[in-house]
């Protein structure tokens, strides 16, 4: 067989009512980009049948191959584990759930063929709660204001990266990976390419308001450290009203008669403070975990199984 040019990576969790719906509509879209493809499943340790049905998929088409990992690691780490097995010239990431059309990887193939290394899909409208949505807006928000330099706002994993961009991104040593911003980080020619992000399919989120908000908090923390400027410039702040608050103590103390009172300001000077400094020992915090995490060096996910690949 030959070397696949085009290789679509698809993570996998607790999608198996939308698994055949999935495969129902890639397929047609490949088939009318011209290229040999694969389509890489990785089960990010899903507990329904999920595996069970990649299997059946792979059974009709050997095109469709699966990585099984041996637990959850999440979708980033199952998005890693699938560019690490593509071999090919391009390689989509696509979620499972169907919220990113398929039909739109022939119109990323074109941009790509004409030079652009990275096309990402936009989001214009999302058919979200509007819980959901205030929080996504918001987490694009603080980011912009946290980050260092430009990151797409309203796009996701749904892009096509060039062989050298998935090269770059994988000498990239991180564990908390925040793939929409490494791949903005890579540099390259990016282009966006604007779509309608569907309701998902057949499915619950996987991606649970915990795991959403993980995800922000690895989004911020891991490209800015602004954060610890910003607790930094508290405490320049607090030093600096102290010193004034102490210079008038001091002056109505030795120049005047009045009677220092006591219980309300003493109060309001220890919580205040004592908050700062727990808010500021927090931030700090975050970025200890991140390095120990780090340090620890340990594999971003563990396969059990893989099918198709020789
Ligand atoms: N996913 C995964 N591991 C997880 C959570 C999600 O592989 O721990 C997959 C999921 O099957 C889907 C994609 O990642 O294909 C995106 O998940 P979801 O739709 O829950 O995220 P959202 O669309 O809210 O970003
Ligand atoms: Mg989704």
């Amino acid at each position: 067989m030959s070397q696949p040019a085009l290789a679509v990576v698809v993570p996998v969790f607790n999608e198996e009512r939308g698994l055949p719906e999935l495969y129902r509509r890639l397929n047609p879209a490949l088939e009318g980009v011209g290229l040999p493809y694969e389509v890489i499943c990785i089960d990010d340790g899903s507990q329904d049948r999920s595996l069970d049905v990649l299997r059946e998929i792979h059974k009709k088409n050997f095109r469709w191959k699966v990585i099984s990992l041996s637990r959850n690691f999440g979708h980033a780490s199952a998005c890693t584990a699938g560019l690490d097995h593509a071999k090919a010239d391009a390689i989509v990431l696509l979620d499972a759930d169907l919220q990113d059309p398929p039909e739109l990887i022939p119109e990323l193939v074109r941009k790509w063929r004409e030079g652009f290394e990275v096309v990402y899909g936009f989001r214009t409208k999302r058919k979200e709660t509007y819980f959901r949505q205030l929080l996504i807006r918001g987490f694009y928000r603080t980011l912009g204001i946290f980050s260092d330099f430009p990151l797409p706002k309203q796009s996701g994993s749904f892009s096509l990266l060039d062989r050298r961009v998935v090269e770059a991104l994988r000498k990239l040593p991180e564990r908390h990976r925040y793939l929409t911003g490494l791949r903005s980080w890579v540099g390259f020619r990016q282009v966006g390419v604007p779509y309608e992000r569907q309701e998902r399919w057949a499915s619950v989120p996987g991606q649970t308001l915990p795991k959403l908000f993980g995800l922000a908090a690895d989004a911020i923390f891991s490209f800015s450290i602004i954060p610890l400027r910003i607790a930094t410039l508290f405490g320049v702040f607090l030093a600096l009203v102290s010193f004034g608050l102490g210079l008038n103590i001091l002056y109505e103390k030795l120049f005047t008669n009045k009677p220092i009172v006591g219980w309300t300001s003493t109060m309001l000077a220890i919580l205040t403070t004592a908050g700062m400094i727990l808010m500021t020992l927090g931030v700090i915090g975050e970025y200890i975990g991140r390095i120990y995490n780090e340090i620890k060096h340990r594999p971003h996910y563990i396969v059990s199984g893989t099918l198709g690949f020789d």
